[in-house]
């Protein structure tokens, strides 16, 4: 018995993904493995079965983010992926999703990581927003548009334009002085930014209470966090 960070009874632990295990289905290679991007570790590199996990969790917590947060994401954004692929487009390009569920599902993966105590995850640290961010997903409250904004950019390969699919560490930001924190998955580089503020410029480039997000999209050579795992797969003979 533990005590379970989502609903904090003591309970039995589930052995938790902090980024949801169907978004690591295409970095499967031949041999099934997964390449798993840690930076610059000791190691290198270290190539895992599957995405990371941590006891963090209750089965009914599970439960709870598998229905209400994963299983919506999953239909909207993998099983029918509205990106560009190849991304040929020039100008923002909005794309529809349904607000709430669709939010829900990216502070999920901020509070997994926040809570998490694994190194991919250090950057994370969400102080007073940890316990928000908890009862917002607890009570499948997606909250307003400036409390915890959401914007994003596709990550297309610079050649072939082809959107590239991978899972990042953590990583941990200013843009208009404000704190994000991001990840990559989904073929996006995803920014939620952790304070809010009702006339804020990344309102204009966020997800939008009527479901519509602009995107634009960048080539992975430049988008650091991309070049740094490239780096490392390149050292660990990847
Ligand atoms: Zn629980």
């Amino acid at each position: 018995m533990s005590y379970c960070r989502l609903c904090q009874k003591d309970r039995v632990l589930r052995n938790s993904h902090i980024v949801p295990e169907f978004l690591y289905g295409e970095l499967y290679n031949n041999k099934h493995q997964l390449m798993g991007i840690h930076g610059r570790g000791s190691k290198g590199c270290e190539v895992q079965q599957k995405g990371l996990r941590e006891y963090l969790f209750c089965d009914d917590c599970e439960q709870h983010f598998n229905e209400c947060f994963e299983k919506p994401f999953r239909r909207a954004w993998v099983e029918n992926c509205p990106l560009l692929d190849p991304w040929e487009a020039e100008d923002v390009y909005w794309i529809h999703v349904d607000y709430k569920s669709f939010k829900l599902f990216h502070l999920s993966v901020l509070f997994r990581a926040g809570v998490s105590s694994l190194p991919t995850f250090a950057q994370v640290s969400l102080g007073p927003h940890e316990e928000r961010l908890r009862r917002m997903l607890w009570e499948q409250d997606a909250g307003p548009v400036e409390l915890y904004p959401i914007f994003g950019y596709a990550v297309i390969h610079h050649k072939t334009k082809r959107v590239v699919q991978m899972v990042s560490k953590a990583q941990a930001n200013k843009f208009g002085g404000r704190r994000c924190y991001g990840f990559m998955y989904g073929g996006v580089q995803w920014w939620i930014g952790v304070a809010s503020d009702t006339n804020h410029e990344l309102q204009k480039v966020s997800l939008r209470c009527d479901g519509q997000m602009p995107f634009t999209a960048v080539p992975w050579n430049e988008v650091s966090v991309v070049q740094e795992a490239s780096h490392v797969l390149r050292k660990g003979g990847i």
